[in-house]
């Protein structure tokens, strides 16, 4: 640390004492340097500071003290060492040189061992705050670098290391400003993956992140260099480009990513495969400020979601106005779950060998103040999707076991009512829950209520809904798959489902007398319920052919407007009390006239005037 060859400045008026002083510090190693006034040694220290300075206090024009408080007042010069040398030090010299800021004094005739001294432990001491002055200056400029690091990550997705959302959306604002200047437009694209919460649910949050890293890569290698990837959430990215051919660009890079993501990730041994769904919107066409534009361009990958997923759409301003409806319909169905807006209508189910009603499906109508009755097809996608069903389809079981209670009680008597059922009640809600309680509620026997579900709900969450409908079913809760034949139809895997009846699809049934392939089905899916055990109802059923033939290749259940539409309870309890004549018999007939009076009655006729148009031209036989 010391440094033998340091540099000492010998300041004094007198010639004799700087050859004194020079003659003793040289033998020992040091470097001298002198200057005969206090002008002169300030100007020796500005031109390169010595390691020491022996300072003569008594001088003509500026003295010691003034020298040592300039060179003191400095910064640059504060930290070099003073020894004030002088003839006598008294006491009030001794002060005013420590106030001068002098760190040590001699008193001539120097004596040379205490020079020696002096001046080797004033060194010392020097170096040793030089170095921890280092020190703190590299400490200074760690902590500082470590911060950019920091005052960086705040910028930058840990995870994948792409910019975040608020850097993202900065360089998108000064893309846009370059963009404006040149006269250039810009691609926002909004990416999201696919099903993403399968993985982390099926896999583990470790997995699921692994997976983004991972894809983030090939998003990156998909774009070109002066193109800009970030993560802005989750499983969503953006991507903005710089475009010279229009929307054909945008449309590449998005095919590109389609294709990018086709080979399998291998995660630990597990092969994964996802694909993504896009957003684009272009600048200046579609928007001119960031935000909008990201808005915008997850509209559009909405819509990709809507049309099947692994797909792109360019933003219109037609998907802002179905954005709007949209969120109008949310609202509005919020509402209506505080104003209770909702009713049940029932529909008859057949028991084609007694011909007298098996049963009722409650089916969900939404009285919507200047809209009449809203039809569920218009509703319950939206329900679903903002997890507000659970709160209906509790209403919906709730409200189907009180009437249950009342016709008990009243003289129509034990009526077995069937509700459908969304997978996301037995997901987010607690549906074995809802439905114990409402028969428990109600003091009705479990087994006059039964569960229609559809395929794809039971495998939304098969370990839970499993448990679910198995203690259901132990209380005598009947379960009935809706719709069956348009999901998986495996019936090795419904095998695992403790199931009690299949409700084959209304598509078969619609052209189950003119198409063959269509009866085939219907037949196949008779016989294998019947071989496992299972109760088979057909829904749909609008014409004495479409009955016939099911009748004949022996389905136990038939539902339809050939019986009956859903009504209003007050017209379901007087079909309960008439009971339905065999349509063996010309009860049939009868059935139909009574349905046309009931929907000519009826305000949401039209409801079912549309299928019914639809469906007549095709299927009607009689
Ligand atoms: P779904 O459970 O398959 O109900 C049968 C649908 O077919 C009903 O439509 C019914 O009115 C209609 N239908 C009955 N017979 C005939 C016929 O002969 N011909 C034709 N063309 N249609 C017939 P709706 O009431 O509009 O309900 C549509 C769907 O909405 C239901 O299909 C069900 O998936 C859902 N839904 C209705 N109520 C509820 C509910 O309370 N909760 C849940 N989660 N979904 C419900
Ligand atoms: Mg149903
Ligand atoms: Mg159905």
């Amino acid at each position: 640390m010391i440094n033998a060859s340091a540099t000492i400045l010998i300041v004094d008026d007198e010639l004799q004492n700087r050859k004194l002083l020079e003659t003793l510090l040289r033998p020992e190693g040091y470097q001298t340097r002198s200057a005969a006034s206090g002008e002169d040694a300030l100007a020796s220290v500005a031109q390169l500071a010595p390691d020491l300075i022996l300072l003569d206090i008594m001088m003509p024009g500026m003295d010691g003290y003034e020298v040592a408080s300039n060179l003191k007042a400095n910064p640059a010069t504060a930290t070099i060492p003073i020894i004030m040398v002088t003839a006598n030090i008294d006491r009030d010299a001794r002060l005013a040189g420590l106030k001068a800021g002098a760190e040590e004094f001699l008193t001539k005739p120097v004596d040379s061992a205490e020079l020696w001294f002096r001046v080797r432990n004033l060194l010392r001491l020097k170096a040793f705050n030089d170095f921890l002055q280092n020190q703190s200056s590299l400490l200074e400029d760690l902590v500082q670098a470590r911060t950019a690091d920091l005052h960086r990550l705040a910028h930058y997705d840990p995870l994948t290391g792409l910019p975040n959302r608020a850097l993202f959306l900065e360089t998108l604002k000064k893309a846009l400003g370059q963009a404006q200047d040149h006269g250039w437009s810009i691609a926002v694209l909004f990416v999201d993956v696919d099903h993403f919460k399968n993985v982390n649910d099926t896999l583990g949050h470790a997995f699921g992140d692994e997976l983004l890293a991972r894809l983030s890569n090939r998003l990156v290698d998909c774009v070109r260099l002066r193109d800009t990837v970030g993560r802005l959430g989750g499983d969503e990215f953006g991507m903005i480009l710089a475009m010279e051919d229009g929307e054909r660009g945008a449309a590449l890079v998005a095919n590109k990513i389609r294709v990018a993501l086709r080979a399998p990730f291998n995660l630990n041994g597990h092969e994964v495969t996802v694909t993504a769904s896009l957003g684009i919107t272009v600048y200046p066409e579609d928007a001119s400020d960031p935000e909008t534009l990201i808005k915008y361009a997850d509209t559009a990958m909405y819509r990709a979601k809507q049309v099947g997923r692994d797909t792109f759409r360019f933003f219109t301003a037609q998907m802002n106005v179905d954005v709007l409806a949209r969120r109008e319909l949310e609202t509005a169905l919020r509402k209506a779950i505080e104003r209770g807006e909702f009713i049940l209508h029932y529909q008859p189910k057949v028991q084609l060998e007694s011909g007298g009603i098996a049963g009722l499906e409650a089916l969900l109508r939404w009285q919507r103040p200047g809209h009449g009755l809203v039809s569920p097809k218009d509703f319950i996608p939206v329900l679903e999707e903002t997890g507000l069903i659970v709160d209906v389809g509790r209403w919906v079981i709730a409200t189907a076991c009180k009437q249950i209670a009342l016709w008990v009680r009243s003289g129509i008597g034990p009526v077995k009512v069937s509700v459908n059922v969304s997978g996301r009640q037995f997901v987010e809600g607690d549906l074995q829950v809802d439905v114990i309680k409402a028969v428990e509620d109600n003091s009705i026997s479990a087994d006059l209520i039964e569960l229609e579900l559809t395929e794809s709900s039971l495998m939304a969450n098969t370990e839970r809904t499993i448990a679910a409908l198995r203690s259901l079913k132990r209380r005598g809760v009947m379960i009935a798959i809706d719709d069956f034949g348009t999901g998986y139809s495996s019936l090795a895997y419904l095998s695992r489902f403790p199931i009690d009846k299949l409700k084959i699809d209304i598509d078969f049934i619609r052209e189950i007398t003119n198409k063959s392939e269509d009866a085939v089905i219907a037949l196949t899916i008779i016989r294998m319920a019947h071989s496992l055990k299972l109760e088979v109802i057909a829904e749909g059923v609008e014409t004495a052919a479409q009955l016939a033939y099911l009748q004949q290749h022996g389905c136990d259940q038939v539902q339809g407007y050939y019986f009956s539409p859903p009504v209003p309870v007050r017209e379901v309890e007087q079909l309960l009390r008439e009971g339905t004549r065999s349509p063996k018999t010309n009860g049939a007939a009868h059935g139909r006239a009574q349905v046309a009076r009931a929907e000519a009655a009826r305000p949401d006729a039209a409801l079912h005037q549309t299928d019914r148009e639809q469906t007549r031209p095709r299927s009607y036989m009689v």
